[in-house]
C-alpha cells in the first residue's frame, strides 16, 4: 500500500477558525474526543495516542508494534506531521492503512483532525488505531484525541532532564517508554533515573525501556497496553 496525495487529511483554514471562534477551544475539543471515543467503542476499535519530540522514536516504535500485533489485529495508522508523508510512507510498507494527517502550522494533533480521519476509514474493517502525534511534548498534552491510552515515549539521545520539564505530558500518560538506551553511556544519561523521574510524576503508568530499532522492549510495551 502506498500513500497517495489524495490520502492526506488537511487541516482547512476555516475549521481551525470555527474552533478558535469557540469560547473554550479546548473544551471544543474534549467534546469532539468524546465523540471520537463513542464512535470508537461502537465499532469496538482500540485506538493508542503516541506522543514524543521529534526524533524519539514514535514511528519506529509503532512499526515495531505492528510487527507483532498485524497477525492478530487490523491495524490502522494516522500519522502527524505538519507538512510531509514520510512517516506514513514507512508505515504503509507493513501493509497497514496509514493515513497522513497534515497539520499545516499546528504542532499538535486536535480531536477534529483525528474525527475527520476516522471517516476516511471504513471501522468495521479496523480493530486497532495506532495515532502518532505531531514530534512535540507541550500541547498534545492539552488536547486529547478519543483514544483508549496514550503512549509518551523519550529517547535518551535527548538529555538527562526531558521528562522532568515536560511533567504535564507524562502525568497523562498510560505508558511510558524510554527509548534508545543502546545509546545511554554514550550520551551519559542514566536510564534509571529517567525511569525513576517517570514514576514520581506518574506513579500509575507503566515505564518500559526499549531499544526500538532492535525491537527490545517492544513486547513489554505491548503488555502495558493489555493488546
Ligand atoms: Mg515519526
Ligand atoms: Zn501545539
Amino acid at each position: 500500500m502506498t500513500v497517495k496525495p489524495g490520502d492526506v487529511v488537511r487541516a482547512e483554514e476555516g475549521e481551525i477558525y470555527d474552533i478558535e471562534l469557540e469560547a473554550d477551544i479546548l473544551e471544543a475539543n474534549r467534546r469532539i474526543a468524546e465523540e471520537n471515543r463513542a464512535l470508537l467503542r461502537r465499532y469496538n476499535v482500540k485506538a493508542i495516542d503516541v506522543m514524543g519530540s521529534i526524533g524519539s522514536g514514535k514511528t519506529t516504535l509503532i512499526e515495531g508494534m505492528i510487527k507483532l500485533l498485524k497477525g492478530r489485529y487490523r491495524i490502522a495508522v494516522f500519522k502527524g506531521d505538519l507538512t510531509t508523508t514520510i512517516d506514513a510512507e514507512i508505515i504503509s510498507r507493513h501493509g497497514v492503512k496509514a493515513i497522513p494527517i497534515n497539520t499545516g502550522k499546528e504542532c499538535h494533533l486536535d480531536a477534529n483532525l483525528v474525527k475527520k480521519a476516522l471517516n476516511r476509514l471504513n471501522l468495521e474493517e479496523v480493530d486497532l488505531i495506532f495515532i502518532e502525534n505531531v514530534g512535540n511534548l507541550i500541547c498534545p498534552a492539552e488536547f486529547p484525541l478519543g483514544s483508549d491510552k496514550r503512549i509518551v515515549i523519550v529517547s535518551v539521545t535527548e538529555g538527562p532532564y526531558m521528562i522532568i520539564k515536560h511533567p504535564y505530558i507524562f502525568m497523562d500518560a498510560d505508558v511510558i517508554v524510554i527509548n534508545k538506551i543502546d545509546l545511554a553511556d554514550a550520551m551519559r544519561v542514566d536510564v534509571e533515573k529517567l525511569r525513576m523521574d517517570a514514576e514520581r510524576i506518574n506513579p500509575r503508568a507503566k515505564v518500559v525501556a526499549t531499544d526500538c530499532r532492535r525491537g527490545v522492549g517492544v513486547r513489554e510495551v505491548i503488555e502495558a497496553l493489555n493488546l
